[in-house]
């Protein structure tokens, strides 16, 4: 699997994402094949972004308008929301690479009580129900 395959060009991290979590119906992530995917996502307006269809851009921080107003009030919507920032996440990106990146949000999102991940839109461990702190 390609490292950067959970990691949204948005910068989310699908790997926390309600939709990745739940066991119904569950979402392969942003960068997967549409199959199966909300159609939220299959419309989405960032994946569907020119600067990504060549396949030399990554990441949302590779574009000359980055960030966006698209990018923006995503981004806000989710701090407010959630707690989270896509464009903190880019910038982490950028500055630490991917693999640091996810290294960091793997402790970031880690369950204090068991082995799972605690959902950013939920707010507590998909396995244990444990809440974020
Ligand atoms: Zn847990």
């Amino acid at each position: 699997m390609n490292i950067v395959s959970l990691i949204a060009p948005c910068g989310m991290n699908c790997s926390i994402c309600m939709a990745y979590l739940r066991e119904k119906n569950k979402c392969p992530g942003c960068r997967e094949i549409d199959t199966n995917k909300p159609v939220t996502r299959v419309r989405c307006k960032i994946k569907n972004c020119s600067i990504f269809k060549n396949g030399n851009a990554k990441f949302c921080f590779s574009c000359d308008k980055f960030p966006c107003t698209t990018l923006e009030h995503l981004d806000k919507r989710y701090r407010l929301k959630y707690g989270m920032s896509m464009i903190g996440n880019l910038l982490d990106i950028k500055k630490l690479g991917i693999r640091k990146f996810i290294k960091n949000e793997k402790l970031r999102w880690a369950c204090p009580e068991c082995e799972g991940t605690i959902c950013v839109h939920k707010g507590y461990c998909y396995t244990c129900g444990e809440k974020r702190k």
